[in-house]
């Protein structure tokens, strides 16, 4: 049994925080807004106070929070509340499943390092469907000796976890997940655009490209919502845009033009004008409707 924080109980923390308590492990949760933690507390979790009072009483700390400046006010603190920095012990492991910008997972593993505080950068993927059940594949950064110590406990949490490389690692290659998701999501929207001008079912392309070279897991999750014009979110508008930035930013730093993934981004800010930053990734494809005056439908 190991002594966890878990801090940020979203869509993503709540139930990863659930797995590692459903395994047997001693847990302290804290979230900003404190009513998302009522449901944990009352299946066995303690309420800690503040990040700095989740770290006093964890040898292992787990960060879930939304970006870069949001892991930074939880890890040095805010007026409102004293950071993880306060109140951690040398030897306890920080490992933080946000995505958040490479430079930052890198500046914060090197201030944290300083006071014999391994941090692990630690972005998921797999949406909630892989959090619930404990599936998500794990982009982990950082030193291999803290990271085969945490290991156990990601294992409960994720069924692929690999070590991508030193500190921002695994952020960057989170990123690299991004690139190519929302890059596929484009070429199905296209794809069915394409198919609906030409007057071929939608339906009919989806099944036959689906099981050939075509075949992804954007054609086979987002494409049957499409067709049936649900736009409601597995992951937000909002949070992919947040992630493509990041991805876009980091290129511009090794002076890559990025074009595939920019031109998607574009085509994802109306999308978010369309339909509001809560909606799924897959109402991408209005952007292009927009454009050619179709609307895809299963018929
Ligand atoms: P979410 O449901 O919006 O939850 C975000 C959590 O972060 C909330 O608990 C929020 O607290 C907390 N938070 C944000 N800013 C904070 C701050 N400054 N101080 C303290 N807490 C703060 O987001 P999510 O979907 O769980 O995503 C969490 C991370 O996982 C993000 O980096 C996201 O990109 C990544 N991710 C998400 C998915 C997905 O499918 N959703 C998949 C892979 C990766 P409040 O409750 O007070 O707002």
């Amino acid at each position: 049994m190991a002594r966890c924080g878990f801090i940020g109980l979203g869509i993503m923390g709540e139930p990863m925080a659930r797995n590692l308590l459903n395994a047997g492990n001693e847990i302290i949760v804290w979230n900003r807004t404190k009513s998302k933690t009522d449901t944990l507390v009352a299946e066995g979790a303690h309420l800690g106070l503040s990040p700095s009072d989740v770290a006093e009483q964890s040898d292992f700390i787990f960060i879930c929070v939304t970006n870069s400046q949001d892991v930074l006010d939880v890890v040095h603190g805010t007026d409102e509340s004293e950071g993880v920095i306060e109140g951690v012990k040398k030897g306890t492991i920080i490992v933080d499943h946000s995505t958040i910008a490479p430079d930052v997972s890198r500046q914060l593993a090197a201030e944290l390092e300083k006071i014999g505080v391994p941090l692990i950068d630690a972005p998921v993927s797999g949406g909630d469907k892989g959090a619930i059940g404990g599936t998500l594949s794990i982009m982990c950064g950082g030193d291999e000796d803290a990271l085969n110590t945490v290991m156990p406990l990601l294992q409960i949490m994720g069924s692929q976890i690999t070590h991508c490389g030193p500190s921002g690692s695994g952020q960057t290659v989170k990123l690299c997940n991004q690139i190519a998701v929302c890059i596929n999501n484009y070429a199905l929207a296209e794809a069915l655009v394409f198919c609906s001008l030409n007057n071929v079912k939608p339906g009919v392309m989806l099944e036959a490209i689906s099981a050939g070279a075509a075949g992804s897991w954007q054609i086979s999750n987002l494409g049957p919502l499409i067709l049936k014009r649900d736009f409601s979110p597995g992951f937000k508008l909002g949070l992919q845009r947040k992630d493509l930035g990041l991805a876009i930013d980091a290129a511009d730093s090794v002076n890559m033009p990025l074009f595939g993934t920019t031109l998607v981004d574009r085509m994802f800010s109306v999308a978010e004008r369309l339909h509001g930053t809560d909606a799924g990734t897959q109402a991408l494809i209005s952007a292009l409707e927009t454009l050619t005056d179709v609307e895809v439908s299963a018929e």
